[in-house]
C-alpha cells in the first residue's frame, strides 16, 4: 500500500495534488511520501519484534538527506556502501553505532574515515581489504566490530545485474572458504569479528532463495561457535522485491519474510540485521513528467515526455517495467490506446514503455511514473546536460523540495576552462 491515490479526479501525493507540486517546482520531479516510506520501515521492524533486531535501510536506493533523517529519527540504521553515504546519513543526523559499512572496494581514506567518527560494524568482502582494515585500525589504536559477507552460492533468480549470490559474483567470500578467513581475522589486530553477513541479491520475489542462504548461515554460525568466535549478529542483507505492476502477483510481504527469518536462525539467539532498500523507497516515490508532444508514427504513436533515461535509468539498464498513469483521473471506461512512451534523449535506449495502453493524452499533460522512488533519483546524471532531477518529499498537506533543481548557470558553472586555452 502507499500513499498515491486519486482524489477529486487528480493523483496526490498524500494530500497534496501532483498538480500543485508541477506548478510549485516544474517537471520532471521526483515525489516520495513521507508517509509510505515510514510504513515500509515500521513493517520490517515489526517483523522482526520477535528478538533483538536493527533495520539498517540500505541507504543507496534513495540517499537524500531528508529521507535518511526521516528514517533514522523513526529508530532505522544506515547501510553504506561509501563514504558519501556514510556522511550522508550522519548529516542526517543517525549515529555511528547505527551505521554499517558495507561494499566491495572500500578504500583506506574510506576505512580511514568511518573509524575516526564511529561505525557500528564493517562487512569485510575479501581478505586483501580485511589485512588492510586490521592495519590501519591498529594504526588508529581502535578496534573495528567486523563481520564477513559470506557467498553462500544460491540463485536468487533475480535479474543477472543485481544478482550478487552466485559463486561467479564479484562479492563476498565463498561460504566453504568462511571458516578459514574467520581464523585469520581473529589472530589478526585491530578487528573484533561479532557476526556474519549476506546479500544475495536484489528484487527476489520468492522467500525460497532467502530460506536457503539463512540455512546455510545458520550451519556458519554454528561451525564458527565451535571454534571459538563470538557470532552475536547477523546482518541477512536486503533484496525484498517490490510489486512493479499492480498487475502481477504480489511479492512476499515483509512478516513472511521475518518469519522466514525467525524459522531459519531465530534459535541461534543472534541480533538480527536486515538492509532492505528498495521494499522501503521504490513504491514511496514516484517521478511526475509533463507529455511535450504526442508524435504520430508509422503504425505506432509515440508519448514524448520531458523525464528521460537520465533522469530514470531503470527501464534502459534493466529493462525494467514501471507503471504508468495519468495525473488527471481517467473517466470510467476509458478507451485505452497504446503509446511508446519516450523521452528526448539521443538513445533509442531512451524509451520507458512500449506499446503501452493508456487513455488518450494530449501535449501538457501530467503523468507519473509509478515504483521510482528506488534507485531513481539516486541514478540520476546530467547526460545531454539536463540538469539534475529535483525532489520532493510530501507529509500530509505539507511538501518540501528536499532537492532543488540546478540552474543552468549552476550546472554549467562546475566545468572551468583551462588557463592555456584562454591564452592566445
Ligand atoms: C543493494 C544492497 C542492499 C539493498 O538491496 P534492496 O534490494 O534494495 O533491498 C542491501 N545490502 C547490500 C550489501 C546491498 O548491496
Amino acid at each position: 500500500m502507499d500513499h498515491f491515490l486519486y482524489r477529486d479526479g487528480i493523483l496526490h501525493a498524500e494530500d497534496v495534488p501532483l498538480t500543485e507540486i508541477a506548478a510549485q517546482v516544474g517537471t520532471p520531479v521526483y515525489v516520495y511520501s513521507a508517509a509510505t516510506l515510514l510504513r515500509h520501515y515500521r513493517l520490517f521492524d515489526e517483523a522482526l519484534a520477535w528478538g533483538p533486531h536493527l533495520v539498517c535501510y540500505a541507504v543507496k536506493a534513495a540517499s537524500n538527506v531528508a529521507i535518511l533523517k526521516l528514517l533514522g529519527d523513526a529508530g532505522a540504521g544506515m547501510d553504506v556502501v561509501s563514504e558519501g553515504e556514510y556522511r550522508r546519513a550522519r548529516a542526517a543526523g543517525v549515529p555511528g553505532e547505527r551505521i554499517v559499512f558495507s561494499g566491495v572496494g572500500k578504500t583506506e581514506a574510506e576505512m580511514r574515515h568511518v573509524l575516526a567518527d564511529g561505525v557500528r560494524q564493517i562487512n569485510l568482502e575479501s581478505e586483501p581489504e580485511m589485512r588492510q582494515l586490521s592495519r590501519i585500525a591498529a594504526e588508529m589504536g581502535v578496534e573495528v566490530p567486523v563481520t564477513v559477507r559470506v557467498n553462500p552460492d544460491v540463485d536468487a533468480k533475480t535479474h543477472e545485474k543485481i544478482s550478487t549470490g552466485k559463486s561467479e559474483n564479484k562479492f563476498g567470500i565463498p561460504i566453504a572458504k568462511a571458516r578459514e578467513v574467520y581464523r585469520e581475522i581473529a589472530a589478526l589486530p585491530g578487528l573484533r569479528v561479532v557476526g556474519i553477513d549476506v546479500h544475495i541479491g536484489s528484487q527476489l520475489v520468492d522467500l525460497e532463495p532467502f530460506r536457503l542462504a539463512y540455512r546455510k548461515v545458520a550451519d556458519l554460525t554454528e561451525a564458527l561457535r565451535a571454534d571459538g568466535h563470538a557470532i552475536e549478529r547477523l546482518d541477512l542483507g536486503g533484496g525484498l522485491g517490490i510489486p512493479y505492476a499492480r498487475s502481477n502477483l504480489a511479492p512476499p510481504v515483509p512478516m513472511d519474510y521475518g518469519q522466514v527469518i525467525r524459522d531459519e536462525v531465530g534459535h541461534l539467539g543472534c541480533e538480527i540485521e536486515i538492509e532492505p532498500g528498495r521494499l522501503i523507497a521504490g513504491n514511496a516515490g514516484i517521478l511526475l513528467t509533463r507529455t511535450i508532444f504526442v508524435k504520430e508514427g508509422e503504425g505506432r504513436d509515440f508519448l514524448i515526455v520531458d523525464a528521460a533515461m537520465n533522469d530514470l535509468i531503470r527501464p534502459a539498464m534493466y529493462g525494467a517495467h514501471h507503471d504508468i498513469e495519468p495525473v488527471r483521473e481517467p473517466a470510467p471506461g476509458s478507451v485505452r490506446r497504446p503509446y511508446d512512451i519516450v523521452g528526448p534523449v539521443c538513445e533509442s535506449g531512451d524509451t520507458f514503455a512500449k506499446g503501452r495502453d493508456m487513455v488518450p493524452l494530449g501535449a501538457g499533460d501530467l503523468i507519473a511514473f509509478r515504483s521510482a522512488g528506488a534507485y531513481g533519483a539516486v541514478m540520476a546524471s546530467e547526460y545531454n546536460s539536463r540538469p539534475l532531477v529535483p525532489e520532493v518529499l510530501v507529509s500530509g498537506d505539507d511538501m518540501a523540495v528536499i532537492r532543488a533543481r540546478p540552474s543552468f548557470e549552476e550546472m554549467i558553472s562546475r566545468d572551468t576552462i583551462p588557463e592555456w586555452l584562454n591564452t592566445p
